[in-house]
């Protein structure tokens, strides 16, 4: 018997980097997967991919940073699956980076709007739905900059700081609602919003960024993808308002 068989899985951000290899590991598992992004030519061919995995697949378009796209985008899961048992609330940016005073309110409300009103908005539709059906599991997609700080990114940083308090707030409140809420806090992983750093022009960031792990190296999509499956399977079924730490030893310093 495969881990979420029969589960409908919804996923934000899941056509790339992290959200993406979550989206192969549960249709893998045997889930239903609901990959909720932004409009993208890749949607089609990632979703026909998936099919392959398990033909209940679907793509909604959706910016998280909406509040009432993200309702119907649950509602549009409620009615094509009948149920939501496991969210990850994944779809985040990485904004332009600036000290405080040099930040311009607009940047500052477009990371924390997508990085933390998303999970809001996303949480609160899916609770709602979870509260009804009596159970369901929440990951968040929160990172090692939700524990300690960069200079240069505070939006950011403030948004992930958020994401864990959100999850230890929502953890108390549905502890005994079998709704388990938990986050992920990943190390720096090699994917296109890293990328967006531009490693070609800008070599000596990416060994910099090498150099901060333990393990002396980036992590991977997947290895996120396998701490996700733990949580959202009865794997992790004692385990609830935690941050798992996907890093390659970089908190422990
Ligand atoms: P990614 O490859 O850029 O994937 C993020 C996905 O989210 C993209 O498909 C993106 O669409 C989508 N997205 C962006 N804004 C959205 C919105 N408003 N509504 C819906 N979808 C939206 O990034 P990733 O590295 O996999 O990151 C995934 C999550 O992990 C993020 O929350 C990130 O903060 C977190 N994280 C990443 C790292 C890392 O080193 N990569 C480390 C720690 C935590 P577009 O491509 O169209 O923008």
């Amino acid at each position: 018997m495969k881990k979420l068989e029969n589960k409908t899985v919804f996923i934000t951000g899941g056509l790339s980097g992290i959200g993406k290899a979550c989206a192969f590991a549960a249709a893998n598992e045997g889930a239903n997967v609901a990959i909720v992004d932004l409009k993208s030519d890749e949607s089609s061919k990632i979703i026909e991919e998936l099919k392959q995995i398990n033909p209940k697949a679907i793509f909604i378009e959706c910016d998280v940073s909406d509040f009432n796209q993200v309702q119907v985008a649950i509602q549009k899961v409620i009615s094509t699956f009948s149920s939501l048992d496991v969210a990850l609330n994944n779809a985040g940016i990485g904004g332009k980076p600036s000290k405080i005073g040099d930040m311009t309110e607009e940047a500052w409300l477009k990371v924390i709007g997508v990085n933390l009103n998303g999970i809001f908005n996303c949480m609160k539709h899916e609770l709602e739905q979870m509260s009804k059906q009596g159970k369901g599991v929440i990951i968040n997609m929160s990172s090692i900059l939700g524990k300690v700080a960069i200079a240069g990114s505070s939006h950011y940083v403030a948004a992930k700081h958020g994401i864990i308090g959100l999850t230890q707030s929502a953890a108390l409140e549905y502890a005994t609602d079998s709704i388990r809420i938990n986050a992920i806090c990943p190390g720096f992983i090699d994917t296109p919003l890293l990328n967006k750093l531009d490693f070609s022009k800008h070599k000596d960031i990416k060994q910099h960024l090498i150099n901060l792990h333990p393990m002396n190296r980036l992590g991977n999509s997947e290895e996120i993808a396998s701490g996700f499956i733990f949580l959202a399977t009865d794997d992790s079924s004692f385990i609830t308002g935690t941050s798992l730490d996907i890093d390659g030893g970089y908190l422990i310093q």
